[in-house]
């Protein structure tokens, strides 16, 4: 017997209807390049997206062609979201730290039609743009001047009557936005979300067991949009009607904790590296900012150090909430809130739950496989962790062939090392390519540098695998001391040395004035790995 439900499709479009009625007075608010505050309602944003999806239209944008966006963090990129899936459009935004010979592949392989450009990043563009053809350039112009040959995005607005414009109930499973992998492990690839799971996605984000948005909420993304949408968060905080501040390009420590403070700012997101910088600032400044507001700083794409997480908790009574996911999941994955049935544990005890990755949401699901075969939830088991659900991806655009990262029963496998506990825990312990295997045994180079990341005297701290003539493997640490502090390799050793056991221990500390990182800024090992490739062997 079948239900007799509706064949209701989960689409943007119901997002942007309900956002028009319900939440037409909430406000989003952009921190523009001269630092002064541009706000408007959600009423407006909605009449100037349905202007966009006009004009796109008018420009000759069909059904299924890709619009890029090139744009930091703001209301208009805010509009592209929204605009270009409304009307047909796929939103590919494109990374804009990443190397010109990256962005001329990704912009090739996706087959952008038209680039939306924020003005500032027109000196960018310029290195690449004799390598990628487009029909058209629009450019978010502060001036209101555009370069010859290109279009003014306010001017392609003006043009256009909302009125016109009418909502078309897409099929759910239609391309709505697609985003490159951005490139840790090797060549981007492409990953092409839907309606259906972007409407998933963020009706998981609103559970009261997950980010728990609502519209009493001030929500900052400093993830990029640029970065797996800005981890949904554009999409999900509409949908809960939370208010919305935009960083534009203003990503540094002081910028964003004056904008915590002065937008009452509850719920804020971002990689590892953002938290390290705001929390020394911080330390350095106690009370100089008003963040009573701040209820949650969610932190994920690289691993967040437990002395980051009780750093913030203890000496500011701020909230740090970890979570784990990827490009290829939307990215929301797992999110680690403590559950009631672990409330009676020591304060110790809670925060080192915490600093796990967390338990997968709703309607995803995680599995562990060894060497031979799935492993048991033992919290010690390591394998590499495979993911499905409703927002995980199915194949990589336009590299259907490429299925070695998919099971034969309809997994995506991570290519990260975890462990899963009897409670549903899950512990990221590496990435495939950074475990260090030292004697057949696997060293968790995560664990080591978080690890060395409490030690006072460490601002930052990298553990990669060094080539080693007799266990093959061995790990090195390479250490960033925080401003103003010593520290030696004997030292570091003899700390770690009270956790870890013996063989774990890096035969060697090297100190740098820098960890590189990523286009995201994750620390990018491979340099590292190069750099001192020859280390132990000489
Ligand atoms: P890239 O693969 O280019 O870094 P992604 O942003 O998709 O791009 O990164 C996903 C990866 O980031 C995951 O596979 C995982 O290795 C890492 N990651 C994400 N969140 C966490 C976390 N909370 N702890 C540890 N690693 C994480």
């Amino acid at each position: 017997m079948q239900g007799l439900m509706m064949d209701y499709q989960l689409t943007l479009t119901t997002i942007m209807r309900r956002a028009e009625v319900i939440f037409r007075n909430q406000e989003i608010a952009t921190r523009q390049p001269d630092k002064s505050y541009h706000r408007y309602t959600y009423a407006d944003w909605i009449k100037r997206t349905k202007q966009l999806a006009l004009a796109l239209k008018r420009l000759g944008v069909k059904e299924g062609d890709r619009v890029a966006t090139f744009c930091w963090n703001h209301y208009q990129h805010h509009e592209l979201y929204y605009g270009i899936p409304a009307m047909g459009g796929v939103l590919h935004t494109l990374n804009l730290r990443l190397g010109v010979d990256d962005l001329e592949y990704i912009v090739g392989h996706a087959q952008d039609k038209v680039l939306v450009i924020d003005d500032n990043l027109l000196p960018l563009y310029e290195k690449f743009k004799n390598r990628v053809k487009l029909d058209h350039v629009i450019v978010l112009s502060r001036s209101g001047q555009v370069p010859e040959g290109m279009l003014d995005y306010e001017k392609l607005l003006a043009a256009e009557d909302p009125i016109e414009f009418e909502y078309v109930d897409w099929d759910e499973n239609k391309a709505i936005a697609m985003c490159y992998t951005s490139g840790t492990t090797g060549r981007p690839k492409g990953v092409v979300y839907s309606h259906r799971a972007m409407v998933l996605h963020s009706m998981a984000g609103g559970m009261s067991t997950t980010l728990a948005l609502k519209d009493s909420d001030v929500v900052l993304p400093v993830v990029p949009m640029f970065h797996v949408n800005a981890w949904g968060i554009p999409f999900t905080a509409v949908m809960c009607g939370s208010k919305l501040v935009y960083p534009g390009p203003h990503m540094d420590p002081t910028s964003l904790l004056e904008s915590y403070d002065s937008e009452k700012v509850t719920f804020t997101a971002g990689v590892p590296t953002i938290w390290f910088g705001i929390l020394q600032l911080l330390d350095a400044n106690p009370g100089a900012y008003d963040l009573k507001s701040l209820e949650t700083l969610v932190v994920g794409g690289a691993a967040a150090p437990q002395s980051m997480i009780e750093g913030f908790e203890k000496r500011h009574n701020l909230k740090v909430v970890h979570a784990w996911g990827m490009t290829e999941t939307s990215p929301m994955g797992t999110v680690s809130n403590l559950k009631s049935e672990l409330s009676h544990l020591s304060d110790a005890d809670k925060f080192s739950y915490r600093a796990k990755q967390g338990v997968p949401v709703p309607m995803v699901e995680l599995r562990v496989r060894g060497e031979e075969g799935l492993v048991p939830f033992d919290g010690k088991s390591m394998g590499e962790l495979e993911v499905r659900g409703p927002w995980v991806s199915s194949a990589y655009y336009k590299l259907e062939s490429e299925t070695d990262r998919f099971t034969d029963d309809g997994w995506f496998k991570t290519g990260d090392i975890a462990t899963l506990d009897e409670r549903g825990y899950m512990e990221i312990k590496d990435r495939s390519k950074d475990l260090v295997k030292s004697g057949g045994e696997w060293i968790s180079s995560v664990d080591l540098e978080n690890y060395i990341m409490g030690y006072e005297s460490v601002a930052e701290a990298a553990v990669i695998a060094v080539p080693h003539p007799k266990w093959q493997e061995r790990p090195l640490a390479v250490v960033v001391v925080a401003e103003g502090k010593t520290a030696s390799r004997e030292e570091i050793i003899e700390y770690l040395a009270k956790s870890f056991p013996k063989w774990w221990l890096p035969d060697d500390v090297v100190f740098v004035d820098e960890i590189p990182k990523t286009s995201v800024g994750k620390f990018k090992k491979l340099i590292l790995r190069e750099q001192f490739n020859d280390h132990l062997t000489g």
